[in-house]
């Protein structure tokens, strides 16, 4: 469904990207573990063009998405994003901040909109918090608003970015609960996580990164258990 292929990335003379390769299919759960530094925000903001690669391809769908003639918004509403920091309005209620994303990329009626918000906020478990702004929240359950935001855009496939790294120990299990059922009802997501052993249970596949390349990647019970690369083994070793 996503692929990348020799994707390169520099921010002036720093070249971060190195020839990336990654395919993440139909319905896979792909984490990506690696270093601070070693590109995968970069790797992941490159996927829907939030950043622009400076060389090689992002194929979604089938289609080069960084050919210049492909109208880059119409893909984004296929290619969700959930962020670290919520980044929800604090001015708009939970069932607002929801709403409001499938007004205005969607251009839905108010009250079709509301009511498909109500139901991405079931879905993560919080529809008795529809009316509560994200200050009367905890951060979990405010990066579960973000991810209802982003689910009920209907996106054919989730780019989640360390998740639950913004939140208290406490609160990160329910965000990856919720995480774990969307892998259940079909979702694809391809999530860069700090989260070894969420990494380790719930991947289809795991990629590791170091120094803007993927070093190593298969099923999570190979890279975390036996690693190929003395890289990985080092990496992943400081969790076991
Ligand atoms: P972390 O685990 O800390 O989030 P990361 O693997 O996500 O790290 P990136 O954020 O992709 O790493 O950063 C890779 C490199 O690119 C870093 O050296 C960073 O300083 C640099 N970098 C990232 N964004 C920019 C930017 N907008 N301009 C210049 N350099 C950047
Ligand atoms: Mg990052």
């Amino acid at each position: 469904l996503l692929e990348l292929v020799g994707l390169r990335k520099s921010y002036g003379a720093n070249e971060v990207l190195r020839g990336v390769d990654l395919r993440v299919r139909p319905g896979e759960l792909v984490c990506v573990i690696g270093p601070s530094g070693s590109g995968k925000s970069s790797m992941l903001r490159c996927c829907n063009r939030l950043e622009e690669a400076s060389a090689g391809q992002v194929i979604f769908d089938g289609r080069d998405i960084t050919r210049a003639d492909v109208d880059i918004n119409a893909v984004r509403q296929q290619i969700g994003m959930v962020f670290q920091s919520f980044n929800l309005y604090p001015h708009l209620s939970a069932l607002d901040n929801v709403a409001l994303a499938l007004r205005v990329v969607q251009g839905r009626p108010k009250a079709e909109a509301r009511a498909a918000a109500l139901s991405a906020l079931e879905r993560v478990g919080l529809s008795h918090k529809a009316d509560a702004y994200p200050a009367q929240l905890s951060g979990g359950q405010q990066q579960r608003v973000g991810i209802a935001r982003s689910v009920a855009l209907q996106p054919r496939v989730i780019l989640f970015d360390e998740p639950t790294s913004a939140l208290d120990p406490e609160l990160v299990e329910d965000v990856l609960q919720v995480m774990r059922q969307l892998r259940e009802g079909g979702m694809t997501m391809l999530v860069v996580t700090h989260e070894m052993a969420f990494a380790h249970a719930a991947a289809d596949r795991v990629v590791f990164m170091d120094g803007g390349v993927v070093i190593e990647e298969g099923s999570a019970a190979d890279v975390f258990e036996r690693p190929r690369e003395a890289r990985t083994r080092s990496f992943v070793g400081r969790y076991a």
